[in-house]
């Protein structure tokens, strides 16, 4: 059985350019012995006055997390480069993957954060989404048993405005003036899905970095005041492995069938942070709808009293998670609340004490919810 809390882990950041020309200050501390991140309050928000006052810390606010990633001082000896984090998180899961489970790793956080650092990265430093596509074929490939055959197919779409777009559908299907939406469906046994979602077949690790690409390329930007490549969109990356066993003793074949679901979330920000207006701003709300709604979500499945039969078998309204009032959270019900082995990146900034905060106590939440993975596992014959 594959019962077990959702992992949850924190990544700070560099400083960026912008943040060392207004003299910003580092206010998180890691501990690598206990993975702790502490947040310091600073002694004044006001960027002018931080450069000249002397640093006067009033407060701490203190949290343990799976891991800790500090990635905020290359120098550091602790520093966790992509590769720590692939090893840390990415090829445990993907040993889960080739035991039949399906598993989800979502990066959450403001804007500029290190989201989709974290999960693509960049032509020379890669990220886990890459990371995981290379391991896996290299898996494939040094797999020696003439007795397992392996399948996989991609697929890639991205939650804006409420409406799901497909990033792999073919051109003509879709463009910026013509969006071609797609609906979800659900089915009692594979639960939500995305309808006519393309879904492509895949040979080898080449191949299904063109299409991480491909998809990359179609996502949906939008500048807004905060960071101009930010993306205002849920990307959700799709994986299916099956893997068919031959038993040659009892002539059985067995499938195994693990889903790896790898999600970019947009920024966690509220839109007046951003100063957005008119049509950034219903853009905005409607990402917050999914963002809020994702974090109502989180907030009832971490609820002790989630789960607990009540009354002879009957449970209480108040048990209901609401999956379905989100585009993104009915379409990760199962990441989030069921057969899935699911963790979260919180990606923060070093020094924007707010919404810094706002993601430690959001993962800290997360932390609290169980899922029930089971091995997906089919006899066919
Ligand atoms: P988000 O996707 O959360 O909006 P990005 O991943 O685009 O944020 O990161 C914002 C900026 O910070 C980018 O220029 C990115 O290259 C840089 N960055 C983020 N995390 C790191 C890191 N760990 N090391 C180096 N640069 C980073
Ligand atoms: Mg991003």
């Amino acid at each position: 059985n594959g019962g077990g809390n959702v992992r949850v882990v924190v990544r700070v950041r560099g400083f960026l350019p912008r943040e060392i020309d207004r003299g910003a200050e580092c206010l998180v501390e890691m501990n690598p012995d206990t993975q702790g991140t502490k947040l310091l309050i600073p002694n004044t928000t006001d960027a002018a006055n931080a450069r000249t006052q002397s640093r006067k810390i009033v407060e701490e606010k203190n949290f343990i997390f799976d891991n800790s990633f500090w990635s905020h001082e290359p120098e550091d000896e602790h520093y966790a480069h992509q590769e720590d984090i692939y090893n840390a998180l990415g090829e445990e899961f993907l040993d889960h993957n080739f035991e039949g489970y399906h598993t989800c790793i979502f990066a959450y956080g403001q804007t500029g954060s290190g989201k989709s650092y974290t999960m693509m990265g960049t032509p020379t430093q890669p990220g886990l989404i890459p990371r995981t596509c290379e391991d896996l074929f290299q898996r494939i490939e040094s797999s020696v048993s003439p007795h397992i055959s392996y399948t996989v197919r991609v697929s890639y779409f991205e939650v804006y405005n409420e409406h799901v777009r497909d990033l792999l559908a073919p051109p003509s299907q879709s463009s910026e003036k013509h969006p071609y939406y797609l609906k979800i469906r659900e089915s009692p046994t594979e639960g939500p899905y995305v309808k006519d979602l393309t879904d492509l077949p895949v040979k080898n690790y080449t191949e299904l970095l063109r299409y991480m690409r491909l998809g990359d390329a179609s996502r949906t930007t939008a500048s807004t005041k905060m960071n101009d490549t930010s993306s205002r969109s849920h990307a959700v990356f799709t994986i299916m492995l099956k893997q068919i066993h031959h038993d040659l003793s009892t002539d059985s074949t067995t499938e195994r069938l693990a889903r790896i679901r790898l999600v970019d979330l947009a920024g966690s920000e509220r839109a007046k942070a951003t100063e957005a207006t008119g049509a950034r701003l219903r853009e905005g709300s409607n990402i917050n709808k999914s963002l809020t709604t994702l974090g109502r979500v989180i907030a009832a499945l971490a609820d002790p009293r989630h789960g607990r039969v009540h009354n002879g078998g009957k449970t209480r309204s108040k048990d209901v998670v609401p999956y379905r009032d989100s585009i993104l959270t009915w379409l990760l019900k199962d990441s989030l609340g069921g057969n899935s082995k699911t963790a979260m990146i919180a990606c923060i900034a070093p020094s924007d004490y707010d919404e810094t905060l706002s993601t430690l106590r959001y993962a800290d939440q997360a932390k609290h919810i169980r899922t029930r993975a089971i091995v997906n596992q089919d006899s066919v014959s």
